[in-house]
């Protein structure tokens, strides 16, 4: 059964179902309250959270459980098949040949990022290639090969460049071995309109054939604004969320990928390159709720 794994408070109320057949309006409001205070605690965004639960709120009201379905399990399958309709299942990347870009505010995980999706692809039997581009923040260049050696894949910097487009191009040149290509790039503490204007240069470069924008669990209602920019200068296809060890449960995530019409790739849960996950959407979506 799909959400198990459910926060004590929203559990405690569905649990009360158990053993009824039918609903009552009282219920239902219950139910869509608990679900508005987790996912507003996760930090997803309010109207995010309105629309939501008002979707819930209709159906389980207007919808007939089918013969012989517990009501619990009935609103369960509803919460989550209006979650997964919004989170939608990971964004796709197919093993083959390919360019992926990485954008992303300072310290959002973008560098660790980037040699984590290396070493998953080199688990799948491709060769991945690190591309630093960051030629803003002290100390990338070296914390990017760092990373990569341990990923144990190729890489490609160059710490006496101020050029980053510059070494866009030639990291693809020198990679050229390599199947699979992570730029990963400059990130500042704000969206600034150079940071903006490097990044686009650097993807009319790259060409990526997917562009990700890497958020930390952390981010909150800030989510927005981000991918809203972002996804107008490079288009993002893709969200990946750092920092899911923590305390944070990601629900900026989905106010990313709202905002981009576009999905989750992949899920950080360490600081080692091993730490990683390709998304799931019901581990996410119990952890979201719990
Ligand atoms: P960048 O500025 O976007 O390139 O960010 P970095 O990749 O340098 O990451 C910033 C900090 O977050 C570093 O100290 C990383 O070790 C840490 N970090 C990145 N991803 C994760 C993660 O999934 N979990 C934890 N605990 N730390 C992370």
């Amino acid at each position: 059964m799909v959400l198990d794994d459910l926060g004590s408070s929203l559990r405690g109320t569905l649990d009360k179902l158990r053993g009824k057949s039918r609903l009552s309006e009282e219920d239902i409001e219950e139910i869509v309250k608990e679900i508005q205070r987790s996912l507003l605690s996760a930090d997803v965004d309010v109207s995010l959270v309105m629309e939501l639960s008002d979707n819930i709120e209709a159906r389980s009201l207007e919808e007939e459980p089918p013969a012989g379905t517990p009501a619990r399990d009935f609103v369960l399958r509803i919460v989550y098949e209006e979650l997964v309709d919004l989170i939608g299942e990971s964004t796709e990347l197919p093993l083959e040949e390919q360019t992926i870009l990485l954008a992303g505010l300072q310290g959002s995980g973008k560098t660790t990022s980037a040699a984590k999706m290396a070493w998953w692809f080199s688990t799948k039997g491709l060769r991945p290639a690190v591309i630093q581009t960051d030629t803003f923040r002290p100390g990338a260049y070296e914390q990017a090969q760092e990373m990569a050696g341990r990923a144990e894949v190729d890489y490609y910097g160059n710490p006496d460049s101020e050029d980053p487009v510059e070494i866009a191009r030639k990291g693809l040149e020198e990679t050229s071995e390599a199947d699979v290509h992570i730029v990963d790039t400059a990130g500042r503490h704000a969206l600034e309109d150079d940071l903006i204007d490097e990044i686009e240069q650097i993807e009319g470069v790259a060409d990526p054939d997917t562009s990700l924008l890497v958020l930390d669990a952390a981010i909150g209602q800030g989510a927005k604004e981000q991918a809203q920019q972002f996804d107008e200068s490079i288009g993002i296809d893709g969200v990946v969320i750092t920092k899911l060890d923590g305390t944070a449960k990601g629900g900026g995530a989905l106010t990313a990928v709202d905002q981009t019409d576009s999905s989750i790739a992949f899920l950080g849960t360490g600081e080692e390159v091993q730490d990683v996950e390709r998304f799931e959407p019901d581990g996410f979506i119990s952890r979201l709720l719990g």
